[in-house]
């Protein structure tokens, strides 16, 4: 893996302390929120509370990011400045305070060593809490614009708290279950065992061919002309390597013979893990490109002249992707921006 690679994805920054051994002390957790110190990152239907920013209007994280940015700020408040409607609610039955850890770094929200929790909230707690200037933002808008605190901070927090809406009944015995370790783990009320949050490995692989070219495809969920690599679930009793090998078979027909892991990057939407991987086509299996039909209705080579080339006309994933970076790192640098986004 390369470090430098690594820092290229914006949701794979951790400046964050997770802190594990506080989790269990309640004590301690209680006296840290009821501190001057601590701030609470909010979510609403997944989007965090911010002072300043907003999702770019008509932008779905694909092809160019809009030229005219507002650099993001969250809206990280002080438990003791939450209104009464959001601590109820946070008291009351499904309401979970998340411990996330500490800021590692001062960055222009916070001071470095802030104890940090993130909630949930209603739409009303949600209503109650906004002012005049506040927006509500999507990580996969924003994530490249936010700070390293800020970016890793939402990203523990909302996958987290994806883990908890599909969780809040055991998956052995469909009791209810309750919440504990500051929000990390639930246990069952029936069978008193312990759940803990779950992520789902996906692989993503940049594909190329003798003439080192890379393989692109175009979804079946896209627009005609978007165009990212191919990518695909680990299967339960399964490699990444053989599912990378499988996934790419099943969807374009290529064989790869030794997929090399890059680099990961979480992608809480809602619960992935992408594992990227790079890989040539196998020299004893000549490309054939059969699409699935399925998922990928079309596949196309692609030379490093082609893809920079603005007449080529295709939309290449957003800048919060790994999809984004392999390409990039393949092509050896920044893809050109188009003139006029
Ligand atoms: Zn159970």
């Amino acid at each position: 893996m390369s470090r430098a690679f690594q820092s290229t994805l914006p949701l794979s920054r951790h400046r964050i302390d997770r802190d594990h051994v506080s989790r269990a002390d309640t004590a301690l957790l209680d006296a840290r929120w009821a501190g001057s110190e601590a701030r609470v990152l909010v979510l609403h239907r997944g989007q965090a509370l911010a002072t300043r920013g907003a999702n770019p209007a008509d932008y779905d994280g694909f092809g160019p990011a809009p030229t005219v940015r507002v650099h993001p700020e969250l809206d990280l408040r002080s438990p003791r400045d939450l209104p009464a409607l959001v601590l109820e609610q946070l008291q009351g039955e499904g309401g979970i305070r998340l411990y996330l850890g500490f800021s590692l770094d001062d960055s222009a929200a916070l001071p470095q060593n802030t104890p940090l929790f993130a909630i949930s909230v209603t739409d009303a707690a949600a209503a109650a809490l906004e002012t005049a200037t506040s927006s509500w933002l999507n990580l996969r808008m924003v994530a490249s614009d936010l700070d390293d605190v800020s970016a890793g901070a939402f990203t523990e927090a909302l996958a987290v708290t994806n883990w908890h809406t599909t969780h809040t009944h055991c998956p052995r015995c469909g009791a209810p279950t309750t919440v504990e370790s500051g929000g990390w783990v639930r246990r069952c009320t029936v069978e008193d065992i312990e759940l803990f949050p779950r992520t789902d490995p996906a692989v993503i692989v940049g594909i190329v061919d003798h003439d080192d070219r890379i393989l692109l495809g175009s979804n079946a969920l896209w627009e005609n002309n978007r165009y990212s690599l191919l990518a695909g679930f680990v299967e339960p009793g399964e490699s990444l390597e053989a599912a990378a090998i499988r996934e790419i078979g099943e969807e374009s027909g290529v064989v790869i013979d030794d997929p090399h892991y890059v680099g990961s990057q979480p992608w809480p939407f809602p619960a992935s893990l992408m594992v990227g991987f790079m890989a040539t086509v196998s020299e004893a299996h000549p490309a054939g490109l059969r699409p699935d039909g399925d998922e990928i209705l079309d596949l196309r080579w692609f030379s490093r002249a082609e893809i920079a080339d603005p007449a080529t006309d295709v939309l290449l994933p957003g800048h919060a992707s790994i999809a984004r970076a392999i390409i990039e790192r393949w092509f050896g640098g920044p893809l050109p921006e188009p003139e006029d986004g």
